[in-house]
């Protein structure tokens, strides 16, 4: 089979190289595996070409994740509102960072910026964020894949509990398959990036 010409070659601009946003804790945890997890994140972002969408922070893990996709060679994207600068360690060598009024605001534009949607380990900040986009998907009021870190079980109380609400009728599987679960970094980026609706050509993103 013969290869389509690339865009450079076609004389086309690239395209928009795809942008995830990741929401993880303002700590870092207990353990040394969920700040390993989130700089392999963000090294895959990087490797990858994808851009980083996030809350803006130096803090815990939103930290590790931006400066290890910084490090990859990202263009990283931080959301902050004015009123968190201090307290979440503004990230003043960012590509961007978008300092904003109110919490509204930082998840509009970080959600409007992002092709798919990522949860590392986190807490109550974490938690909001990942069920209003997962919440949205399930309305259709997005069609962007929506992704679960379960670094070393993290998160089996949560999905527990979940399996529990469907068995109780409250929660439809297909609703619990519109998250996408997976213990290591890599097999769930790969497959956020097989499900966003920005196609992105397969040989895009196996440049590692
Ligand atoms: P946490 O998981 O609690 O460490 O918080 C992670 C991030 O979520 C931080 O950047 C918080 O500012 C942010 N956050 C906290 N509450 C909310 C909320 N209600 N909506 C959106 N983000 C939030």
């Amino acid at each position: 089979m013969v290869a389509p010409p690339s865009a450079a070659a076609a004389g086309q601009a690239p395209p928009p190289a795809p942008s995830i946003c990741v929401f993880c804790g303002s700590r870092t945890g207990a353990g040394a595996a969920d700040a390993d997890a989130a700089r392999r994140v963000g090294q895959w972002i990087g490797t990858h070409g994808w851009r980083l969408v996030y809350g803006g922070g130096r803090a815990g893990l939103m930290g590790l994740v931006a400066d290890a996709a910084l490090a990859a060679g990202a263009a990283v994207v931080g959301v902050i509102p004015q009123s968190l600068m201090t307290r979440e360690l503004g990230h003043q060598g960012l590509t961007e960072l978008h300092v904003v009024q109110t919490m509204h605001e930082r998840k509009r534009l970080m959600a409007g910026r992002s092709d798919a949607f990522l949860a590392l380990p986190g807490g109550l900040g974490t938690l909001e964020e990942l069920f209003e986009v997962w919440t949205w998907r399930q309305l259709g009021y997005h069609d962007k894949p929506v992704g679960l870190l379960n670094t070393g079980g993290y998160y089996d109380a949560l999905l527990a509990f979940v399996a529990h609400a469907a068995t109780a009728g409250y929660v439809q599987p297909a609703q619990r398959a519109l998250l996408q679960v997976e213990r290591e970094p890599e097999p769930l980026l790969q497959r956020l990036a097989a499900l966003a609706p920005l196609a992105v050509a397969p040989d895009d993103y196996s440049r590692t």
